[in-house]
């Protein structure tokens, strides 16, 4: 049986101020959850994360890594410095990096690498635009994603992986994959774990994401392959994030 776990994925918000409360208040809801749960913020407050969640049940991350080991690339962050911190997470590959900053398949699978290297647990973002799955592309577009992950990846570590399947056309739109739709799509990436490492493939966590929210997580993650949330808007109210990682106990 598979853990759930719940994670959020801050993207570019917060103060130190804010996150002290937010921070303080999901921990004192935490109480008896079942589930595992970490938030994913902005490299400022990994700092933070650090001092204020020291020994608390939640985990910290954060929602990028450099693919250099070291040297001269400005603005980077490399895995050894998240490790530093004490990051157990990085989101890679979010649908936002792959838009706006260029990432490619090649690039997500190198990240991948480095935070294995650093033992980060890579929560490896895949998902299909609106058009990709009007055109029916939706199962090839993550097979092409997965794929380029698992060739750069020994057979060992795959059950070193989280993989978030994030249609995009779900992210921050308040539209929401029915629960059928995203169970289709995270049984063909099992399907794909498993022709890698069929017996590490049926306990990597495959977390849903776009517009998580609590009327609907419920439903989400009582499907069989899905094994928690990968949550950006109601990971910042505490009350909601709370409620999501409670409907995953
Ligand atoms: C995300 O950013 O990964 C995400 C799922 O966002 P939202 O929950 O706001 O759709």
């Amino acid at each position: 049986m598979r853990r759930k776990l719940v994670v959020g994925n801050w993207k570019m918000n917060g103060s130190r101020t804010s996150n002290a409360v937010l921070l303080s208040e999901i921990v004192a809801g935490l109480a008896a959850s079942g589930a595992a749960s970490a938030v994913c913020v902005p490299a400022p407050y990994l700092a933070q994360c650090q001092a204020q969640l020291a020994g608390s049940p939640l985990g910290w991350g954060a929602q990028d890594v450099s693919a250099h080991a070291s040297g001269a690339y400005t603005g980077e962050i490399s895995a050894a410095m998240l490790q530093d911190f004490g990051c157990c997470y990085v989101v890679i590959g979010h649908s936002e990096r792959r838009a706006y900053h260029g990432e490619s398949d090649a690039q997500v699978a190198a990240k991948t690498v480095a935070a294995l290297a650093a033992g980060i647990t890579p929560i490896v973002c895949i998902g299909e635009t609106l058009a990709q799955r009007e055109a029916g592309q939706t199962d090839a577009v993550a097979a092409q994603q997965l794929g380029a992950v698992l060739a750069a990846i020994s057979a060992d570590d795959v059950a070193k992986l989280v993989l978030a399947y994030e249609p995009v056309w779900a992210i921050g739109t308040g539209k929401t994959a029915t629960p059928q739709m995203a169970q289709d799509v995270h049984q063909v990436l099992r399907g794909q774990l498993a022709a890698k490492n069929a017996v590490a493939a049926a306990g990597v966590q495959i977390l849903y994401g776009g517009s998580m929210k609590p009327e609907n997580a419920k439903e989400l993650m009582a499907m069989p392959d899905i094994d928690g949330g990968l949550i950006g808007g109601a990971a910042l109210k505490a009350a909601d994030f709370l409620a999501i990682i409670h409907a995953a106990d």
